[in-house]
């Protein structure tokens, strides 16, 4: 049995990337999350009788208790996912994405390198530190061209500014302590359990309550989608077979503009969840005045990681969005008790802070 540290774990990514790990019985995983608005124990029910998960309500800028969880369950690798991911709150309210996102980066580096100089050297060459990271770090692309993993860093907002700041610390801790980390740089991602402000969710949701459907500007910013499973594999993937220090670039080679996905949803549910007066739900897109910063494209050029370990999405968007329309129609329970809160903090096998020390 491997023990795995998950960051961020409660959260869109991570919650599927536990269950992910969880699916295949032979993974332990310690889940640290401070259970933020974005994190939600209900997507986690499905682990809730799995002993092999161990959910810590905690923050990645607690060392002391990085510390005491990486000493008493001795992980062979940490996924550090943990962190404040929404632009626009970033441009609100940037203080957050400061200490989560760099400060709190930097505490777990700090645990991290703590915690693997005392290792056995079979056990030091094993252990690894992934760190999940954005390709938003690149800045913005014109019509042409991709983001590879030598793009130089132009991050456009504080979400991105604060990601790039941690994806350097990262890169520091290998070159400067010989701390073996990855870096992984991903594009959008979309599927279930994703908190509802986010563009897909709420596209459905707002549709689904007669509301309009904004749409940034013209609707002509170009992101590229890969589904969140394809994500998941593609860390494991690079936790496997990555070479310390290295950067890997994942996507979707999935490119849409935000008007093209918000018609797909409106055509799907059209079919799925016809509306009362039988309209389209293409009626409800208005467009509304551009976020500050907004970058235009977003492409990901993944070939490293495709010629290197073999990784390739499975899905298409065509196929993916199908399936993240049907689940959330399907769970509607699950996207008022995240927008109300009314399950976070509730114990489902629940390990608090307290109990961990
Ligand atoms: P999310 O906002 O859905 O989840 C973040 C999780 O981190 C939440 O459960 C939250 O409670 C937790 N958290 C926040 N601060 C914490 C702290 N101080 N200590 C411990 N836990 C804390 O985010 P997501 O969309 O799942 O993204 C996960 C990671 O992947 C982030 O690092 C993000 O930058 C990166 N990423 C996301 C995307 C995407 O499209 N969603 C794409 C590329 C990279």
């Amino acid at each position: 049995m491997k023990t795995i540290m998950v960051t961020g774990g409660a959260g869109f990514i991570g919650s599927n990337l536990v269950n992910y790990l969880l699916a295949q019985k032979t993974v332990q995983v310690v889940n640290l999350d401070k259970l933020t608005y974005a994190g939600n124990l209900e997507s986690l029910a499905a682990t809730s009788d799995d002993r092999n998960h161990i959910f810590v309500r905690g923050s990645v800028n607690d060392r002391a208790l990085v510390m005491r969880l990486l000493e008493q369950y001795q992980p062979e690798a940490i996924i550090h996912l943990a962190a404040e991911s929404h632009v626009d709150r970033s441009i609100d309210s940037p203080g957050d994405f400061i200490q989560t996102n760099i400060v709190g980066t930097f505490e777990l580096l700090e645990a991290s390198r703590a915690y693997w100089s005392r290792l056995s050297l079979p056990a030091q060459r094993r252990f690894r530190v992934l760190h999940v990271s954005t390709d938003e770090v690149y800045g913005s692309l014109g019509s042409e061209g991709y983001f590879s993993e030598e793009t130089p860093f132009a991050p456009n907002s504080p979400y991105s500014a604060s990601k790039a700041a941690a994806d350097h610390l990262v890169r520091a801790y290998y070159h400067t302590y010989g701390l073996p980390v990855l870096t992984t740089n991903c594009s959008n991602n979309y599927g279930p359990c994703q908190f509802p402000e986010k563009l897909i969710p709420h596209m459905i949701l707002s549709a689904l309550a007669d509301n309009p459907l904004p749409v940034y500007g013209d609707g002509k910013n170009i992101r590229d989608w890969l589904y969140v499973s394809d994500h998941c594999a593609a860390l494991l993937t690079v936790l496997e077979k990555g070479d310390p220090g290295q950067v890997y670039n994942i996507g979707g080679n999935s490119e849409k503009t935000n008007l093209e996905v918000v018609q797909t949803i409106c055509k799907l549910l059209d079919e799925m969840a016809p509306r009362p007066d039988s309209g389209s739900y293409s009626q409800q897109i208005t467009f509304v005045k551009d976020r500050p910063g907004h970058d235009r494209r977003y492409a990901v050029d993944a070939a490293k990681l495709q010629r290197q370990m073999g990784w390739s999405p499975t899905e298409t968007f065509i196929t993916a969005i199908r399936k993240t329309v049907r689940w959330y129609l399907d769970n509607q329970e699950w996207c008022r008790h995240v927008c109300d809160g009314s399950y976070r903090g509730q114990r489902l096998g629940v390990l608090d802070e307290e109990a961990a020390k």
